[in-house]
């Protein structure tokens, strides 16, 4: 049996790109607030946040914020709307953390498994202080208790797509952020 997958919610926007962008520059007021002129390890989870975190580091640029980019891949959850539990690397940083102030970014703060299981790695390394900064959040889906320093948007527990967020590695190249639908009815 086949199974019909979601259709992607194109009709209606859940956030812009214009709204996007504006609440990428109110976060990055924050952070280069936070951080000053100190250079600082900006660590990009793949493959959700890529689009965010190249806005985010051109905005902190602007305020004259060091950010050193640097990414990480972590597990996913493949063609899944839902977490499997346990996360894993897949390809490791290249930059040295031992002694960095470190900010994590990632797309969306779920369950939380994933960013506890980042932060845990990074102090484990050596790393000096670490903060994190996620566009979306859905305190809902908590399993373990963290909260990102720097958050975009609080949103319900339904399934994003669009700006970096894939399904099943479709929707990456939307430019706004949007929901999985139920297949129509025959
Ligand atoms: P957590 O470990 O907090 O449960 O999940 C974090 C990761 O799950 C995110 O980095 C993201 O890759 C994925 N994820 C969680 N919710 C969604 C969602 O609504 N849409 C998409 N595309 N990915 C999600
Ligand atoms: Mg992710």
């Amino acid at each position: 049996m086949t199974t019909t997958p979601p259709h992607p919610d194109l009709s209606c926007a859940l956030y812009s790109a214009d709204q996007i962008q504006k609440r990428i520059n109110e976060m990055a007021d924050e952070i280069a607030r936070d951080y000053g002129h100190e250079e600082f390890l900006a660590i990009s989870i793949m493959k959700g946040s890529f689009i965010f975190a190249a806005d985010l580091i051109r905005c902190l640029s602007a305020r004259k914020a060091q950010p050193v980019l640097d990414f990480i891949t972590l597990s996913s959850y493949g063609s899944e709307t839902s977490s499997r539990g346990s996360i894993s690397v897949l390809t490791e940083l290249t930059l040295p953390v031992t002694g960095h102030r470190i900010l994590i970014i990632d797309d969306i703060l779920d369950t939380g498994l994933t960013l506890h299981t980042t932060r845990h790695l990074l102090y484990e390394r050596g790393a000096k202080d670490i903060r994190t900064c996620v566009l979306l959040d859905k305190p809902a889906r908590r399993s373990v208790p963290i909260e990102a320093n720097y958050r975009g948007f609080q949103i319900k527990n339904v399934f994003i797509i669009g700006y970096g967020l894939d399904y099943n590695n479709r929707y990456r190249h939307l430019p706004y952020l949007t929901t999985l639908t139920p297949p129509p009815s025959p």
